[in-house]
């Protein structure tokens, strides 16, 4: 028998703490178990149990004992510890990070976790004494409390097993908000009127309303409870907890609607839906889709990983599906990778009608009791599953998993920025498919140029089709020299060029389709004062602040900072103030002149910031309710449309001109997937390529589709300056509110970090956003040969580390590695 156990709690500290077993719980706790146990000052947290042993600790420290054991049965299924240990050991980031990026909140309690309420919720058996007592300590009105507030109302010792408990009955949750909650399919939101939404409008709202006291009230909590006048943040509130917040009647609330300063509208809350359809047979696959189906399987029975190289629409999601169901008919599981914004119901609908309730969904916006849900069907269920998934999914409890699918291989969102576990889910993908013995497909019509050098070396094994489904040609390519144009006088104050107006008249009397593309969103990137040239930036960013001119408001993309337009230069009080470059905003605008007739949405971060937003505008132009889709890469993403003729994309310098090694590549790949949602089917589509450098190479490899001669190209690059995929990157990320003591103490740790590791170390550089929220920013880049050893030049770095850390003044810095940054 034990007596002590190693345990990792969601701390970004130490990678492990040790606590005692008392005995009347030693043959239960086992590696993969969690317990309850108290760290610091009357705090307790969900600790995960990773090794068991009878070694006394080597510490001055009295050993505390564990609380208690929530599971009968380990929530941690092998091998995902040791899953979990390779990306803390890679990322150069503690377990304790890992730990709190895998599992869903409901699964690790902790004092100061917020429960909610669930009010819909009706027992369907009577519950236990203590379960009614945590539900008596909500009362009236109350909707969230903190676990150790819920402790103290109800003196329960042992409290987490029974919120556990109530949170599998659907009555609580943790930490969501309540719109999130359980069963309603559809739920009335409130949002404010566009025409009140300025600060001026609402002060008119507010004199409107000054003798209906309760309607005051009601408007004072509603911007309370959003942030109706900041473009950026949450614009809504369900009418359920605007009434409870407010504690008003829904009378009241239809008093303002009345009078038109507030909307409500219905809006589909998903959850799990039990599918009750019949299943349906793949398609058959065609004889190109059928000849790569056989070389993938060639591939896998030599190697690990096989990159699908397949032009859009050629296919590759009917690929996927046949290797699915051949996975599940042999009894093992399939996790299927896609990037957050590609995950909607097109995809949904075309997996659940093959495969029933074979498959589970896991989204980043769904609630947290559903991702719970998730977790314990993989844990406790019966037979084979496919896991649709966001990056986040490959720390789900596999017991068996035969075949990853990382689709859009090349997306840069598999990589997580902030916080730690700095992840990226391919290769991480590539790392756990290794550890159950399966097989890894990577798809993509434009692989990521670490990918495709694998393939090219013979590390991965490479299968293309290049041909698209039914027949469908590539889309012709246009280039319209903007500057030439510019300079002729053709493209006097407008945005686009004469031949995308004449193709855009051409396909809109058609009754086809159109997309314009402008990678910014808001109607300009800055305003500038023409007199003195002041431009606006943030109070707490090093960036100017981009123009929303529907809200007449200057807002930081950084940190969401918000201001109003000013009327004159704070200067030289000159009013001669105008916006520089354009923004999707400004599209919209520009084009309601030139097609007053057409129907247009535009879609980016400010009009699809919710799922459902992002749904409405996507199954609009499917559906062909809209004609002009204008949007950001948010267009990009992997979507099938039948009747889009032509795609414009409005400003290609933009995307290749900034400070990266991977702007090429990734304007490359922007660019091809953009151009991939014309034309599909039988017909052939356009796309116009505005530029002033149509003679740059990239733009003539975009043109030709030459995706090889632009790996080539920029591979030759890369060696010569030693970036990816020769060398390996890290990058060391040093953070403080005082530019001198950063500089100085970043010199000094360049300084020893090149005493160790040479000329591989460079900087400390200034990014070229210099600082967030007030916090400078430095970094210093490693660049390590691929060939040596990971845990010796981790050793490294965590000995300089050590170093640094006897400096008081380095006690003012946040520092953070970044492995393979992107
Ligand atoms: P990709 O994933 O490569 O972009 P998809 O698999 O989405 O391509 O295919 C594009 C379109 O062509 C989809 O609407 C799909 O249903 C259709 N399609 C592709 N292959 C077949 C097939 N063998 N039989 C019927 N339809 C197909
Ligand atoms: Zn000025
Ligand atoms: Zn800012």
């Amino acid at each position: 028998m034990s007596t002590y156990a190693d345990v990792i709690l969601p701390l970004p500290l130490e990678n492990q703490y040790t606590y005692r077993i008392p005995a009347d719980l030693e043959s239960l706790v086992v590696r993969g178990s969690r317990v309850i146990v108290h760290f610091g000052k009357k705090r307790f947290y969900t600790a995960i149990v990773v090794d068991v042993h009878d070694r006394q600790p080597q510490t001055d420290y009295e050993v505390k004992e564990i609380f208690s054991i929530l599971d009968a049965t380990p929530i941690l299924r092998r091998p995902q510890l040791r899953f979990w240990e390779w990306i803390a050991s890679y990322y150069i980031c503690k377990l304790g990070d890992v730990y709190k990026a895998a599992l869903p909140s409901g699964l690790k309690l902790e004092s100061e976790t917020t429960v909610t309420y669930n009010p819909d919720y009706e027992a369907d058996a009577p519950l236990k004494p203590n379960e009614q007592a945590v539900l008596d300590a909500f009362g009236r009105n109350v909707v969230k409390q903190t676990v150790s507030d819920l402790e103290k109302k109800t003196g329960l010792r042992n409290i987490v097993p029974v919120i556990a408990s109530l949170m599998g009955k659907g009555a609580v949750g943790v930490n969501e908000e309540l719109k999130q909650g359980f069963v309603p399919k559809t739920q009335t939101y409130v949002r404010l009127h566009p025409d009140w939404a300025t600060e001026d409008r609402m002060q008119e709202a507010f004199d409107v309303v000054k003798r209906a006291k309760k309607q005051e009230q009601l408007l004072v909590s509603f911007l309370d409870l959003t942030h109706a006048l900041n473009p950026v943040l949450k614009q809504e509130v369900s009418k359920k907890e605007l009434l409870e917040k407010s504690g008003q009647s829904a009378a009241i609330l239809d008093g303002l609607l009345k009078r038109g300063i507030l909307q409500s509208y219905e809006k589909e809350v998903s959850r799990l839906q039990t599918r009750m359809c019949r299943l349906e047979e793949p398609h058959a696959l065609t004889d190109e889709q059928q000849a790569a189906y056989g070389k993938i399987l060639d591939v896998f029975a030599e190697k690990e990983v096989c990159l699908l190289h397949g032009v859009t629409s050629s296919g590759k999601t009917e690929i996927y599906i046949h290797l699915i169901r051949q996975v599940l008919r042999s009894g093992r599981q399939v996790l299927y990778l896609l990037p957050e914004i590609a995950i909607t119901t097109q995809i949904t609908d075309r997996l659940v009608k093959i495969f029933g309730d074979q498959l589970l969904v896991y989204h980043s916006k769904f609630s947290d009791n559903e991702r719970v849900e998730v977790w314990n069907k993989l844990l406790h269920g019966k037979g084979p599953m496919l896991v649709l998934g966001v990056r986040s999914s490959i720390f789900l409890p596999f017991s068996s998993l035969g075949l990853i699918i990382v689709d859009e291989e090349h997306e840069t969102t598999y990589k997580q920025q902030d916080p730690a576990p700095r992840y990226h889910a391919r290769n991480a993908a590539i790392i756990l498919a290794q550890m159950h013995g399966g097989k890894v497909l990577l798809g993509s019509a434009t692989p990521s140029i670490d990918s495709y050098f694998n393939a090219m070396t013979g590390k991965f094994g490479l299968v293309e089709l290049p041909v698209r489904y039914g027949a469908a040609s590539p889309p012709e390519m246009i280039l319209a020299n903007i500057r030439e144009l510019k300079r002729r006088k053709q493209m006097k104050d407008t945005l686009f060029s004469p031949i995308l107006i004449e193709k855009m008249r051409q396909a809109l009397e058609s009754g086809q389709q159109v997309i314009l593309f402008q990678n910014r969103r808001g109607f300009a990137p800055m305003i500038e004062c023409k007199d003195c040239g002041w431009i606006p930036r943030c109070q707490h960013c090093d960036v100017s602040m981009t123009y929303h001119k529907f809200h007449q408001k200057l807002v930081c993309h950084y940190c969401g900072f918000t201001v109003r337009v000013p009327s004159e230069c704070p200067e030289c009080h000159s009013v001669n103030i105008r916006p520089l470059g354009f923004g999707t905003e400004k599209v919209e605008e520009e084009i309601a002149l030139l097609f007053p007739a057409a129907r247009v949405a535009r879609m980016d971060l400010d009009t699809a910031r919710t799922r459902t937003a992002y749904e409405r505008i996507i199954g609009d132009f499917e559906k062909q309710k809209t004609d002009i889709l204008i949007g950001t890469q948010m267009i990009s993403k992997g979507l099938d449309f039948s009747h889009v003729a032509v795609v414009g994309i409005l400003n290609a310098d933009g995307l290749m001109n900034y400070p990266d090694f991977r702007a090429h590549e990734r304007a490359f790949q922007l660019m091809m997937q953009v151009s991939g949602r014309t034309g599909r089917r039988d017909k052939q589509g356009v796309v116009v390529l505005q530029t002033s450098q149509p003679d740059h190479p990239l733009i003539q490899m975009v043109t030709q589709r030459a995706y090889k001669e632009m790996v080539s190209w920029q591979l030759a690059e890369r060696s010569m300056f030693r970036y990816p995929p020769y060398y390996r990157l890290i990058i060391l990320v040093l953070r403080s509110k005082n530019p001198t003591v950063l500089d100085e103490q970043s010199r000094q740790y360049a300084e020893r970090l090149r005493r160790r590791l040479g000329d591989r170390v460079l900087g400390p550089v200034t990014p070229p956003v210099s600082y967030i929220q007030l916090l400078h920013i430095r970094k210093i880049v490693m660049k390590i040969e691929i060939a040596a050893s990971i845990p010796q030049v981790r050793d490294i770095l965590e000995s300089v580390q050590q170093e640094m850390k006897q400096s008081t003044e380095f006690r003012q810095l946040l520092v953070h590695y970044d492995v393979d940054p992107l």
